[in-house]
């Protein structure tokens, strides 16, 4: 039963910087368990004090989990010096948890992102020894072949000599352009794209569609978002 200070508690949960929690509570807008509450460095036990901000009930948490739909031309990170990041399509509520994405995606790939400050979890889901499995839509230029299907099943040499781990392959439409789908079990850089490169084709729209038992929501535009339901955070534990 984790205890937390007050101040530190309303900061994380996105009422202020400590400063101004401060003067919230010298102003009397904060209530703990029915009762004014004075001292910013106030012991609380999360899970069980009862907590309200100018009448407003505080609901704690520790981590957030959101499903992005990362759109083209974002970058998969949470500061760059030039382009636009993923943490700037989030409401700024979310901001004082101080969410990263789950692993990459290019700035030119669309589709599933999972943001969280849980570190453990991602590190879970990131780890080249647990396999996560990674399904992705592309089109690509050129027939893609039952002979790729068949090289992508036995894993295929990319450009730095690095052997793949055999991949699912699946044709949709095979012309003019193809459409397929691919999961991986991995993730070097940059590769799908790489992974075409190999059979000698070339990937020109590619989306992440799911990640381990994450799958992305039909709903979600390009540059949406939502909280992960209970029982999606339950299936990535
Ligand atoms: N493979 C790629 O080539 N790009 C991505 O963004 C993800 C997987």
């Amino acid at each position: 039963n984790e205890k937390l200070r007050l101040d530190r508690l309303l900061n994380h949960m996105g009422l202020g910087t400590r400063k101004e929690i401060k003067k919230l509570i010298k102003a009397k807008q904060v209530m703990v368990n029915g009762e004014l509450a004075m001292d910013p460095g106030l012991h609380i036990f999360p899970q069980r004090d009862h907590i309200e901000v100018q009448g407003e009930v505080i609901e704690y948490r520790e981590y957030i989990y959101l499903m992005l739909n990362k759109p083209q031309d974002v970058l998969s990170a949470t500061e760059d010096a030039s382009d636009k990041v993923v943490i700037d399509l989030l409401d700024p509520t979310y901001h004082s948890f101080n969410p990263f994405p789950v692993g990459r995606l290019d700035k030119d790939t669309e589709g599933l992102l999972l943001l969280t400050n849980n570190g453990k979890l991602a590190h879970q889901l990131l780890s080249p020894k647990k396999h996560v499995p990674k399904t992705y839509y592309a089109l690509v230029q050129g027939l893609v072949t039952e002979e790729d299907v068949a090289a992508f099943a036995r894993g295929v040499e990319l450009d730095d000599g690095y052997r793949t781990l055999p991949g699912q392959l699946k044709i949709i439409r095979s012309a003019p352009q193809s459409e397929i789908e691919l999961t991986i079990y991995e993730g070097k850089y940059h590769q799908v794209k790489r992974m075409f490169e190999a059979v000698g084709k070339r990937v020109i729209y590619l989306k992440r569609l799911s990640m381990g038992p994450l799958v992305l929501d039909n709903n979600l535009k390009p540059g949406e978002y939502r909280e992960l339901t209970d029982e999606e955070i339950a299936l990535l534990q």
